[in-house]
């Protein structure tokens, strides 16, 4: 477990509990709806292509790729100083929803638009553990 004192935990909610806990067990989970099929994220009480409340918990493959992308060279506040440079990058997920999130063990200079990764897992505390992203296959 890494140093994550003054960092903002996420507060889940009733609508994203089943992620969370999902992350904690090591897993991507991500909301279907039995209605029209297709995958969404964030969690939410209704499907947000159709507006069914038929929605399930489902794993996804942990695969996407990086549609945009950000070096934090200036850290928000000294809880992040250690961590920089760091990426925060928009996800593609390869089930269609996009995510934000980190690419971890990838160098800032060698990360691109595109670029295929897989979802890995940080835990935070014993309560919290958080999807960070890195290259595929590294
Ligand atoms: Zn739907």
């Amino acid at each position: 477990m890494t140093e994550h004192a003054g960092k903002n935990f996420p507060r889940p909610t009733q609508e994203s509990q089943p992620y969370w806990d999902g992350c904690r067990n090591g897993e991507l989970l991500l909301q279907r709806c039995s209605g029209c099929g297709e995958h969404q994220f964030y969690p939410r009480m209704m499907c947000c292509h159709c507006n069914s409340e038929a929605l399930a918990w489902v794993r996804a493959s942990g695969h996407g790729t990086v549609a945009s992308y950000t070096v934090v060279r200036r850290p928000v506040s000294q809880a992040y100083a250690a961590d920089t440079p760091y990426i925060v990058a928009l996800i593609a997920l390869a089930e269609g929803p996009t995510m934000m999130s980190n690419v971890i063990g990838c160098d800032a200079a060698d990360i691109s638009i595109g670029m295929p990764v897989e979802v890995t897992f940080e835990q935070w505390s014993e309560q919290m553990t958080v999807p960070k992203f890195r290259p595929r296959g590294a």
